[in-house]
């Protein structure tokens, strides 16, 4: 079974006010998803990678001239699973039983053990999964006063990360039933198929820049793991 990357990078960032789409900001020498690109290349053993980007996008050709073995999809959506769903649509030659690896754009410090873990631990699973972690703070439900309602428990609670993994067939029929929107990820599609993904413990470095103090963290953690490389 082969392996095909999927990286949704359409997304123009509103919420991180930057001044260009939050992928392509420069970190640690290099954008954003570079460090994405480059990390899910080197730790799966991929037939191609595939990125989505809106159909308007500049940014690629500019800030990204030299991704190699990258075929650009310029079918971006409205929302995330719209993307998604535009590009599973253009990958019909895909084979239905190869997996399809989804990574956020916006995730540069997915680190080799985890994303080993997931190949190895998913490799003879009917469904597929995605990497999360626990939850580990207290969870408060707030009115809209920002006074508590009350304390939610943690218990079996998880915060579903990317790359996620499910077979090419699993997947478009996902995406092609009703009620996309309210799909936030991957697994959630799955999930309406009637289907129970995996999670596999990943960890809280594989964070998501969503706003400007995660940059900062995701700078100290490549920063950490190059020096305990050398
Ligand atoms: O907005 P958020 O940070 O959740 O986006 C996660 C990933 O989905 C990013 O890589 C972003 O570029 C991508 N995305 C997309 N199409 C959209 C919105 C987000 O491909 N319409």
């Amino acid at each position: 079974m082969a392996y095909h990357a999927l990286i949704p990078a359409a997304g123009n960032g509103f919420r991180f006010g930057a001044p260009m789409p939050k992928q392509y900001l420069m970190l640690n020498g290099k954008p954003v998803m570079q460090h994405a690109l480059d990390r899910l290349q080197a730790y799966f053993t991929l037939q191609r990678t595939y990125v989505v980007l809106a159909p308007d996008d500049h940014w690629f050709e500019e800030t990204m001239p030299a991704s190699h073995g990258v075929t650009v999809l310029r079918c971006g959506g409205a929302t995330r699973s719209q993307s998604v769903k535009n590009a599973l649509e253009q990958l019909q030659h895909i084979e239905a039983d190869d997996w399809v690896v989804v990574h956020d754009a916006v995730r540069p410090c997915l680190d080799r053990d985890e994303s080993l873990r997931l190949q190895q631990q998913l490799v003879d699973d009917d469904v597929g999964g995605f990497l999360a972690v626990p939850v580990s703070d207290t969870l408060k439900r707030l009115d809209d006063d920002a006074r508590v309602v009350r304390t939610e428990s943690r218990e079996a609670l998880w915060r579903a990360q990317t790359p996620q993994m499910f077979r090419y067939g699993v997947l478009r029929r996902a995406f092609a039933l009703a009620g996309l929107d309210a799909r936030t990820d991957e697994a959630h599609a799955v999930e309406a198929l009637g289907l129970t993904p995996r999670g596999i413990a990943g960890s809280a470095c594989n964070l998501k820049i969503t706003y400007p103090e995660d940059m900062t963290l995701a700078a100290a953690i490549l920063s950490a793991a190059s020096r305990s490389a050398t």
